[in-house]
């Protein structure tokens, strides 16, 4: 849900306040002794269409703007041949008074749009907006429901920012969901950006034998002769991080230590894999993550591991998923994922262009894990060689000279705070964001950069951040210098020095 700009208004007060009512301005002056019939006393509004993009920099088409989504309640009904029968009823709050909107839905047929209260509606698919015309206005701040019936095979979305294409996976024997930045909507229509986030709860109804895996909380099951039918319940939640796996999977593991839950999912053909054992580490990660960032932020954590070569890992919220390809990377990619459930999943972003708030504090996370677990050395070097590619040192020692060096590393690596829409997981926002963190910790010291980032989880958990805002909580509790450290870091056009360890870009 977002946390901001939502209206808290009577719908009185905005007819009252409506500037693009309709009076009629050709009728005699009602007679003040007789009391005007209710169809005259309130004005007509006519509300405006939602902007079919929610105000995203650097992808203006994603998500929708208009309203905010309070809850997605939806029904799947997946097939042997992968095919989705689905019910989607969404609950939204009208930002504005609106006379339609656009809903974020990619490929698959849609059968029925209604809207409770509405007698008119209409609607219109094309390529991944589903536009909503509700024939009539609803009013600002009065929630309203929608429920859309639709059908079809799922795909995966092309997108810009990846070089994969995210949302619905499919192999021969299992299907999951893989969303970042924008593929929740190959599987339901939604408002796909994390500025909006909502409740969810998800049902999935899969053939007798199938497994269906997701996170939050169970809330039933029923298994019968027509298939099996599992309801979770999640709070709060962006729709590129609901997790969802179907195929045939085994219950490797579900501890509860100090009261966090972890259930580690793994696809059958994998469940002899060395890697799984690796994810019994999880409470120790957690552990020593709350030291330092504050209180674990949900009541699951775990691992959702299928069997797809896919070479990345998704910190889905309460239950990551790892393929058989990133499950092998061990504590790196474990911590890594774990960090998130904090940075991106807890705190998440209002812009996709501040993803360094993400992936820098993912990737100092795993670095810190690595010196906890390995020592000193281990986080050492790996902070070295992030810095020897990101400033070009690299480069010079094989020869190639400074000022080209220089104008290598900054044609590859933009800022953190700037990446390319076309790049926008690029080495810089996690390696020079995660250093940034490193530069700053060099400054203050641990116990001041600990306490920065437990006042930072605690004020922002549950809501959305900006660089702008980060940089200014940095300002309030460390100072202007440190500020101005980590604005160099993030801002800047070229790599800072890292001075306590000898270490200065090539010019
Ligand atoms: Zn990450």
């Amino acid at each position: 849900m977002r946390r901001s700009g939502v209206p808290a208004l009577a719908a009185a007060v905005v007819l009252a306040s409506c500037t693009t009512s309709v009076t009629p301005v050709d009728l005699p002056p009602p007679d003040p002794t007789v009391a005007p019939p209710a169809s005259t006393a309130v004005e007509e509004v006519i509300g405006e269409f939602g902007a079919p993009g929610i105000g995203d920099r650097l992808y203006p088409e994603l998500g929708n703007g208009g309203y905010d989504v309070e809850r997605y309640r939806l029904e799947l009904e997946v097939g042997t041949d992968w095919s989705v029968n689905a019910v989607a009823r969404i609950d939204l709050v009208p930002l504005e008074n609106l006379s339609g909107f656009n809903l974020d839905l990619a490929g698959l047929d849609v059968e029925s749009v209604e809207v409770e209260g509405f007698e008119t509606v209409a609607f219109e698919h094309q390529s991944r907006e589903l536009a909503v015309d509700l024939g009539g206005t609803a009013i600002a701040g009065v929630q309203i429901s929608v429920t859309v019936g639709y059908s079809g095979t799922p795909r995966s979305v092309p997108a810009d920012a990846v070089p994969f294409r995210p949302g619905w996976q499919q192999t021969d024997d299992l299907a999951y969901l893989f969303s970042q930045p924008d593929g929740a909507q190959s599987l339901f229509p939604v408002n796909d950006h994390p500025l909006d986030r909502a409740d969810v709860s998800l049902a999935v109804t899969t053939p007798t034998g199938v497994e269906a895996v997701s996170g939050g909380t169970v809330v039933s099951e029923s298994r019968g002769d027509s298939g099996d039918t599992v309801v979770w319940e999640m709070t709060d939640i962006a729709p590129y991080l609901i997790p969802l796996a179907i195929g045939q999977f085994t219950l490797a593991s579900d501890r509860v230590v100090d009261g966090v839950r972890y259930d580690v999912w793994v696809s059958d053909d994998l469940v002899d894999l060395p890697a799984v054992d690796t994810f019994e580490i999880q409470p120790e990660v957690i552990a020593f993550f709350e030291q330092r960032f504050g209180p674990y932020p949900f009541d699951r954590a775990g691992a959702l591991i299928v069997d797809d070569d896919l070479g990345a890992a998704l910190e889905t919220q309460t239950i990551p998923t790892y393929t058989a390809t990133s499950a092998r990377w061990g504590d790196v990619v474990i911590a890594h994922e774990l960090a998130h459930q904090w940075f991106g999943d807890s705190i998440a972003l209002e812009q996709w262009d501040d993803i360094w708030l993400n992936e820098g504090f993912a990737t100092f996370a795993h670095w810190l894990w690595l010196e906890e677990r390995f020592g000193f050395e281990r986080y050492d070097s790996e902070v070295e060689a992030a810095y020897r590619t990101l400033s070009g040192i690299g480069l010079t020692e094989s020869g190639v000279t400074p000022a080209v060096a220089a104008d290598r590393v900054r044609a590859a690596f933009p800022p953190p705070d700037d990446p390319r829409a076309s790049d926008l997981f690029n080495r810089s926002v996690y390696e020079r964001g995660g250093l940034a963190l490193v530069a700053l910790r060099d400054a203050v010291g641990d116990e001041a950069l600990f306490d920065l980032i437990r006042t930072y989880t605690q004020r922002y958990s549950g809501s959305s951040i900006t660089t702008d805002a980060f940089l200014a909580l940095v300002d309030e509790v460390l100072g202007d210098e440190p500020a101005a450290l980590l604005t160099s870091w993030v801002v800047d056009v070229d790599i800072p020095a890292l001075p306590g360890r000898g270490l200065v870009p090539p010019r």
